[in-house]
C-alpha cells in the first residue's frame, strides 16, 4: 500500500521536503496558506502593473549552490539563473566603490593589498565548494566527511567579523566584509559573525550570486513542476489551523516556525517538547521597500551598475554600529541597507526602460518604527536623485511581512536567531524530529537555517523516511 505524507507550507523547504518524499515513492499532499506557493521566495506585482518584485529572497547563491536543488532537473522546468557581471558592489561617500568580482583571481587583483588575505580566507571553500556545501548545509552536530576542510572553516567561522577584518589593510575591504557578515543579523563583534561573511563570500566566487529570470518565483514554479511529475500538487489557500483537521498521514512535515508549530500541533506534542519550542528565540526583523523606478539608480559610482546586489552603509565602523543598534533593540540612525536591482540584468522584471529594486534594513523584531526616510536617505547618500526616480513604492513593516507569510515572525527572515546556541540546537536537540513520532519540522527554523537552499526540507524528509517503519 502506498504510504501517504503531507507537508504544511510550500516555501523552498516545504517543497524540497515534498520532493524528497515523492522521490521515495510516497503520495504527497502539500497545503499552502497563501494563494501562491513559494513563501518568502514568491514574485509579485507589488507596485504597478508590469513590475515584478521579489517579495522576499532575490539573490540566490545558496539555491544555485544547493546540493539538493542542483540534483534536480530545474532547468528543464524553466529555471534560468542570471549572473550580474559582478556579484556585489559597496560604494563610499567619495564616489569610490569596492566591487567583489566573481572570479577569485580577478577579486584578488581588484582587492590589491588585501587580495592575498581575502584569498587565504575563502579559497579552500571556493575550490572545494562541492564538498564544502553539503557539510555546511546540514546539522552542525553531524560527523564531518571532510574534517580538515571543516576544521579550517571552524577556525575562522567561530571568530567575530571584527577580529577577521584585522587581516585587511584597506578600510574598503573591511567595509566589504562587514556588509557580508551583516547577513548574520548578529553584532559584528559576536562570535560566528565571521562565519556568515565567509559563507556569503565563498559562493560568490564558487557559484555566483545569481537572480532567477522572471523572479524567484521561477525557482518555486520549477520545484512545483518537478513535484507534479510525481503526481503531487500544492493545494493553495489552505491554511492548516490544526493538524487534527487533516486526514490520516503516515508522515507530516511542517514548513513552519516553532511558534506556529505550537499552535497547529499543540495537542500532539509532549509538554517537555512544547517547553523547548517556547524557548526558541526569533531574530531581528527587516523593514523592506519595493520600488518601481523610472530608470536605473543614479549611483555616484557607476560601477554599482555591474552588480545585482549593492550594500549601502559606508565603513566597517558604521555598519557595525548599525548592526549593534539592531541587536540592542534600537533603530540605527544610519541603517545598513541591502539593495537589489534585478531589472538591470533581467528585462522581464519591468516595462522597457523602467526598473525595479528592493531594499531593506535590519530592525528589532516586531518593530513598528517607520524607517522609510532613513532607508531612502542611505540610498540617496550614494545615489543622489534616487527619490526622483521613484514611480511607486510598497513598504513592508515587519508586521506586513508576517501578514504575507506567517513564518516571518516579527519580520524575522531567517526563521530564528542564528547564534551559537541556536545553530547547535535548532530548534531543539531533536532538530527536525518532534515528540510526535510522525510529525517533523522542516522550515528554516531547523538546520542549516535561513536562506533559499531547501536543505532544511531535504534533511527533515530524509530523517522522517529513515524513521518510517
Ligand atoms: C525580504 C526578504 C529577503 C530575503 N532575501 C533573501 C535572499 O536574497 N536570498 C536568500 O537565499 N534568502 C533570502 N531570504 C530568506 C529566504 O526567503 C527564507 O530563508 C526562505 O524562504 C525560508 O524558506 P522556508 O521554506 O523555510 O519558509 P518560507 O519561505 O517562509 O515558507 C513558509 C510557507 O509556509 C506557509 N505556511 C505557514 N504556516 C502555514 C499553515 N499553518 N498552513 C499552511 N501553510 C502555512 C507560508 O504561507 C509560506 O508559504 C529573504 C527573506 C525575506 C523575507
Amino acid at each position: 500500500m502506498t504510504r501517504k505524507a503531507c507537508v504544511v507550507g510550500s516555501g523552498p523547504n516545504g517543497l524540497a521536503a515534498a520532493i524528497v518524499l515523492a522521490q521515495a515513492g510516497l503520495q504527497v499532499e502539500v497545503f499552502e496558506a497563501e494563494p501562491t506557493p513559494g513563501g518568502a521566495a514568491r514574485t509579485m506585482e507589488l507596485t504597478l502593473p508590469g513590475f515584478l518584485h521579489d517579495f522576499g529572497s532575490a539573490v540566490h547563491p545558496m539555491a544555485a549552490g544547493s546540493p539538493f536543488f542542483s540534483s534536480l532537473p530545474l532547468r528543464d522546468h524553466g529555471l534560468e539563473w542570471i549572473h550580474s557581471p559582478a556579484p556585489l558592489a559597496h560604494p563610499f561617500d567619495d564616489g569610490s566603490v569596492i566591487v567583489l568580482e566573481r572570479n577569485l583571481e580577478d577579486a584578488k587583483r581588484s582587492l590589491g593589498a588585501d587580495g592575498n588575505a581575502w584569498s587565504a580566507l575563502v579559497e579552500p571553500f571556493v575550490e572545494s565548494w562541492n564538498e564544502f556545501a553539503p557539510e555546511v548545509l546540514r546539522p552542525v552536530r553531524s560527523i564531518p566527511r571532510h574534517p580538515w576542510l571543516m576544521a579550517r572553516f571552524g577556525m575562522n567561522a567561530l571568530l567575530s567579523a571584527k577580529t577577521i577584518v584585522r587581516r585587511f589593510q584597506n578600510a574598503s575591504t573591511r567595509a566589504l566584509f562587514a556588509g557580508l557578515a551583516a547577513h548574520s543579523f548578529l553584532s559584528l563583534d559576536e562570535p560566528l559573525s565571521a562565519a556568515f561573511g565567509i559563507l556569503m563570500a565563498a559562493p560568490a566566487h564558487a557559484v555566483g550570486w545569481p537572480i532567477a529570470r522572471g523572479g524567484s518565483q521561477s525557482l518555486i514554479n520549477a520545484l512545483c513542476r518537478h513535484l507534479s511529475s510525481f503526481g503531487s500538487n500544492v493545494k493553495t489557500s489552505s491554511r492548516i489551523e490544526s493538524l487534527a483537521s487533516l486526514p490520516q498521514f503516515d508522515l507530516t512535515l511542517c514548513d513552519v516556525t516553532p511558534r506556529q508549530m505550537l499552535n497547529i500541533a499543540g495537542p500532539r506534542l509532549s509538554d517537555t517538547y512544547k517547553r523547548l519550542l517556547q524557548r526558541f528565540r526569533y531574530g531581528p526583523g527587516v523593514f523592506k521597500v519595493d520600488y518601481a523606478l523610472n530608470g536605473a539608480i543614479p549611483w555616484k559610482a557607476s560601477e554599482c551598475l555591474r552588480a545585482a546586489t549593492v550594500h549601502l552603509g559606508g565603513s566597517f565602523e558604521e555598519i557595525a554600529a548599525s548592526e549593534q543598534a539592531m541587536r540592542n533593540g534600537q533603530h540605527a540612525d544610519s541603517p545598513f541597507v541591502l539593495l537589489v536591482q534585478p531589472s538591470l540584468f533581467d528585462p522581464s522584471r519591468a516595462p522597457a526602460t523602467k526598473h525595479t529594486a528592493w531594499a531593506y534594513c535590519h530592525v528589532p523584531n516586531g518593530s513598528r518604527t517607520n524607517m522609510l526616510k532613513k532607508l531612502e536617505d542611505q540610498v540617496e547618500r550614494f545615489a543622489p536623485g534616487f527619490r526622483e526616480c521613484i514611480l511607486a513604492r510598497r513598504v513592508f513593516s515587519p508586521a506586513d511581512l508576517e501578514a504575507m507569510d506567517a513564518n516571518l515572525v516579527g519580520g524575522d527572515i531567517g526563521g530564528g536567531v542564528m547564534d551559537l546556541r541556536q545553530i547547535v540546537l535548532r530548534p531543539t536537540w531533536r532538530s527536525y524530529a518532534t515528540s510526535a513520532k510522525d510529525v517533523y519540522l522542516c522550515s528554516s527554523s531547523t538546520p542549516p537555517g535561513g536562506g533559499v537552499h531547501g536543505m532544511c526540507g531535504y534533511h527533515a524528509a530524509k530523517m522522517a523516511l529513515a524513521r518510517l517503519s
